[in-house]
């Protein structure tokens, strides 16, 4: 089978590798499309990330596709079952799985990062990690849910009461499912900030009712019609944006500062003014057990996730998309490794 492996920093290798075997309690995943994530860049330009890649890994953690073999003892699933993956498994023993904060596990394997991921033709992953999705769920779709699913624990900690005024930064495509899940929570107004016009235009068709350009207009005064904003959502990753979260909050906001900065960046920051406003920041790490809801979302069509796929590639493009920043641009590249 064909498949992108890791070989190092800014080395990445379309190889021929044999198709994975299902081991006890795994099936095997014929992958149909799998997302490129910020934390495959991240392991493509060397960053320590959530978890250290060894070389020699399969990349991809976002994928969908039809289980096509089972191997002994699975139960749960079966052969044409079409399939989400939830890359990170839990060992259920540590003291963390056992406190129920299964995201800071021990032992967590990450597929994908730590373990062969989906930038491959097939994965065996564990029968407990696959999620069968609704037939009306496209694979493109389907491998949208775990960063679905990693923005929806950012929402359930951002606290969200109907009626709140919630403000976004950043419209890519963390911003635009940002603004559909502040709807869903029940914000009476939502804006986003965002240079692009088009990913403006693309907030307001998704709901948005007020979107901001940073770069022409004066943030705090555009969204002073919503009133005091009670909830900011950081999804630009730079201690720019991050201030310009902390400014823009009103008294006794919440900041949640979703965005991933690189791992030596710091931010400056006013403690006064944090004092003034009583603001609480959060930040927000992985996915713990939100897979299920994000793909309920799916499913449902409740969020809209095609509006945040940009482009659809043959693996072979892989190690291209990861290098060159300009082909990302545009919302969410998925790769299928069918594709020609
Ligand atoms: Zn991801
Ligand atoms: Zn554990």
């Amino acid at each position: 089978m064909k498949a992108a492996v890791f070989h190092g920093k800014g080395d990445l290798r379309i190889a021929e590798l044999p198709r994975p075997v299902p081991g006890e309690g795994e099936v095997l995943v014929q992958v149909m499309a799998c997302g490129v994530c910020g934390t495959d860049v991240h392991i493509y330009h060397g960053d320590e990330g959530a978890a250290r890649t060894p070389a020699g890994t399969v990349l991809g953690h976002e994928f969908a596709g039809i289980i096509v073999e089972v191997g002994p003892g699975v139960t749960t699933a079966k052969v044409g079952d079409r399939v989400c993956v939830d890359p990170n498994k839990l060992c259920g023993s540590c003291r963390w799985c056992l406190g129920g904060k299964g995201h800071f596990c021990e032992n967590m394997v990450g597929i994908g990062t730590t373990v062969h991921g989906g930038f491959a033709q097939y994965c065996a992953v564990s029968a407990s990690q696959v999620y069968e999705i609704a037939e009306s769920t496209t694979y493109e779709m389907a491998a949208m849910t775990e960063p679905l699913a990693c923005c929806l624990h950012g929402i359930d900690l951002a606290g969200i009461v109907p009626g709140d005024t919630v403000a976004v930064i950043g419209g890519g495509m963390i911003g635009q499912l940002m603004v559909q899940l502040a709807r869903l929570s029940g914000a009476a107004r939502v804006a986003l900030i965002e240079p692009v016009e088009s990913k403006r235009q693309q907030a307001l068709a998704l709901g948005a009712d007020l979107a901001v350009d940073p770069t022409a207009e004066d943030v705090t005064a555009a969204l002073s019609p919503l009133g005091p904003v009670q909830v900011v959502i950081e999804c630009v990753g730079k201690p720019a944006t991050m201030a310009q979260a902390m400014n823009i909050a009103g008294p006794k906001a919440t900041v949640m500062l979703f965005g991933l900065t690189a791992p030596d960046e710091e931010l400056t920051v006013l403690p006064f003014r944090m004092f003034k406003k009583e603001l609480t920041i959060k930040t927000s790490y992985i996915n713990p057990y939100t897979q299920s809801r994000a793909l309920s979302l799916i499913d449902t069509g409740r969020v809209d996730v095609s509006a945040c796929v940009a482009a659809c590639r043959p693996l072979e493009d892989l190690p291209q998309v990861l290098a060159d920043p300009a082909l990302r641009r545009d919302g969410k590249v998925i790769i299928n490794p069918w594709m020609e």
